[in-house]
C-alpha cells in the first residue's frame, strides 16, 4: 500500500477500503525501518499524525483528495506547535506561534503531516549537506546525494516514508531533487502559492510547490495550496484552474520547444539524449517539436548568484538573536549579541551568501552588480516572452547530470552552483517548471524531465508530463 500513488490511496480511502489510521501507521513504520539510512526526516509528528487520522477516518464525508492522506514539509514551512529550523542552527528551538498558509491548507483538506523534511541551510545549496542537523541520503543510491535544497522532501517521496511533500523552489530545489530521486517536483508560477509562513530566502525568487510519485499527485497537492492569500500580498489574484481535468488529454497539436542552450557543455550525454528521446515520444504522441533558442540563458547563473544573496541578505538581517532561535550567551552589548549570536548560528554556505548580497547591495557596487544583474533578468525573461509566442511549453534536461557521490561537491561552491543551471532561468523569470522522471541512466540512476510553461499555465506542463510519464511509467521503480 506504500508503494502506490497519492491518488490510488485517496480513492481507497474514499471506498473505506483502507483506513488513514492504517496508511498513516504504514508509513511511520517505514519511517523508522529506512530513516536511520536515507535520513530524509529532521522531526516526526507521530502523535499529531495519527491524531489527525482518527480524525480523518471519523468523518463521514472526505474534505477533499488530500482527507487522510500522509505527507511531510519541508522545515522552510511553519508548523504551529511543532519546531521549524529553516535546517539552520540560528532558528534551533523556534517553535511557530502559527502555521504557513499552505499548512494550514493542507490542514483544512484533511492532509496528515508525518512531519518536517530535511533541507540545505536556509534551501541554500544543491545537494541538502549544508543541514546544520544531518545529511540525506539518495534513496537510489545510498552513497550519493539527494539533491537539493528539498532533498529530505524528494527522499521522503522515493523512500515510500510519505504520499508526497511541500518544498521551496528559489533556483531549482524542487525540480533538481525531484530528477535525482525519480520522483516528480512542480515549482509553480511566481505567485500562484502564497509564501505566508515560509522561511524566506530570496522573495522575488521563492515559490513552494508539491513532490509526488506521480504527475497526478503533484497536481492534486497543487490544487490544495494554490490561490490568492489575503496574508501575502504578492500572492496572485489570479483565478486556479482544475489542475486534474486536462490531465489526460495527450499532447496532439501541442508545440514543444528545445532549447538550444539548455545542452550544456559538461552535461553527461544520458541526460542529453533522454531529453531527445522525451521529445521524440512526444512528437510520435501528436506534439510538434522544435529547437528554439534563449539566448540570454549563459547569463542566468551569475545573475541568479548576485539576485539571491542580495535578498537572501536583507531577509536574514532578522536573526539578530533577540527574536528567535538561537542567542549568544553572555554577551555584554547589543552589537556583540548581534555578533556572536550570527557568527555561531550561520553556517558557512548562509555566510557566504550574506557576504556575496552584502558586497552586491553595498555602496559603490549597487548599480554594477545589482542593478545590471536586474536588467539581464530582463533580457532573460523577454527570451522566454519571445520563445512562449512560438511554442506552448518547453521541454529540456532538468539537472546537467545525475546524483553524484556525497561530499563530492563540498569543497567546491562553483561546482554546486553549476548544477542549477537548467532549472533557475524559470525563477529569474517566474514562471512554472516541473521535472518528470524520464529514464534510468546505464549506471541504475534515475534521470528526470524538466517542463516549462507560460505564466499560469501549470496545466499545459502537468499535462506535456502526464503524457511522457504515460509512456514511460517510472512511478513504479522503488529503491531497492
Ligand atoms: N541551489 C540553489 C541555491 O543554492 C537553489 C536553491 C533553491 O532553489 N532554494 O541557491
Amino acid at each position: 500500500m506504500i508503494h502506490g500513488s497519492l491518488s490510488d490511496l485517496s480513492e481507497a480511502l474514499a471506498a473505506g477500503k483502507t483506513s488513514s489510521t492504517e496508511i498513516t501507521s504504514a508509513c511511520l513504520a517505514q519511517i523508522r525501518e529506512t530513516d536511520d539510512q536515507v535520513g530524509a526526516f529532521l522531526r516526526i509528528d507521530e502523535a499529531g499524525a495519527l491524531a489527525a487520522a482518527k480524525a480523518s477516518d471519523a468523518r463521514r464525508q472526505k474534505l477533499s483528495p488530500l482527507d487522510g492522506v500522509p505527507v511531510a514539509l519541508k522545515d522552510m514551512i511553519l508548523t504551529a506547535g511543532l519546531e521549524t529550523t529553516a535546517g539552520s542552527r540560528i532558528l534551533s528551538g523556534f517553535i511557530p506561534p502559527h502555521d504557513a498558509t499552505v499548512t494550514a491548507k493542507l490542514k483544512a483538506a484533511g492532509a496528515v503531516i508525518l512531519g518536517k523534511t530535511n533541507l540545505d541551510e536556509f534551501a541554500m545549496g544543491s545537494s541538502t549537506e549544508s543541514s546544520a542537523f544531518k545529511k540525506t541520503h539518495n534513496p537510489y543510491a545510498l552513497d550519493r546525494t539527494p539533491g537539493g535544497s528539498s532533498g529530505g522532501s524528494a527522499a521522503a517521496v522515493a523512500a515510500r516514508q510519505c504520499f508526497g511533500t511541500l518544498g521551496t523552489d528559489t533556483g531549482g530545489s524542487i525540480r533538481q531533487p525531484a530528477a535525482l530521486c525519480n520522483v516528480v517536483g512542480l515549482k509553480p508560477t511566481w505567485g500562484r502559492v502564497s509564501r505566508s509562513g515560509v522561511v524566506a530566502f530570496a522573495s522575488s525568487l521563492d515559490q513552494v510547490g508539491p513532490f509526488g510519485r506521480t504527475v497526478r499527485d503533484a497536481a492534486l497537492l497543487l490544487q490544495g495550496i494554490a490561490g490568492r492569500d489575503p496574508h501575502d500580498a504578492t500572492s496572485a489574484d489570479v483565478a486556479v484552474p482544475s489542475f486534474t481535468d486536462t490531465l489526460e488529454q495527450g499532447v496532439k497539436g501541442l508545440k514543444i520547444g528545445l532549447p538550444r542552450e539548455y545542452f550544456v557543455d559538461g552535461m553527461d550525454p544520458e541526460i542529453a539524449a533522454a531529453t531527445r528521446e522525451a521529445a521524440k515520444t512526444l512528437e510520435a504522441a501528436g506534439a510538434q517539436v522544435k529547437e528554439i533558442s534563449l539566448p540570454h540563458t549563459k547569463h542566468a547563473l551569475a545573475v541568479y548568484y548576485v539576485i539571491a544573496p542580495a535578498e537572501a541578505s536583507s531577509n536574514l538581517a532578522r536573526y539578530d538573536g533577540v527574536r528567535f532561535g538561537h542567542r549568544a550567551k553572555d554577551a555584554k552589548q547589543l552589537i556583540e549579541l548581534y555578533e556572536r549570536s550570527r557568527a555561531e548560528g550561520f553556517g558557512p554556505e548562509v555566510k557566504r551568501r550574506i557576504m556575496l548580497g552584502t558586497f552586491a547591495l553595498s555602496a559603490g557596487y549597487h548599480d554594477a552588480y545589482y542593478v545590471k544583474a536586474q536588467r539581464v533578468r530582463t533580457l532573460i525573461r523577454q527570451d522566454f516572452d519571445e520563445a512562449f509566442r512560438e511554442v506552448d511549453v518547453i521541454l529540456s534536461p532538468a539537472t546537467p547530470t545525475c546524483a553524484w557521490p556525497l561530499g563530492e561537491k563540498l569543497d567546491d561552491p562553483l561546482a554546486m552552483y553549476l548544477m542549477d543551471v537548467l532549472t533557475l532561468p524559470c525563477n529569474l523569470a517566474g514562471l512554472p517548471g516541473l521535472s518528470v522522471p524520464t529514464a534510468r541512466s546505464s549506471g541504475g540512476l534515475p534521470i528526470g524531465a524538466q517542463f516549462l510553461g507560460r505564466p499560469f499555465d501549470e496545466v499545459t506542463i502537468l499535462r506535456a508530463a502526464r503524457a511522457l510519464e504515460r509512456e514511460r511509467d517510472l512511478s513504479t521503480w522503488s529503491p531497492s
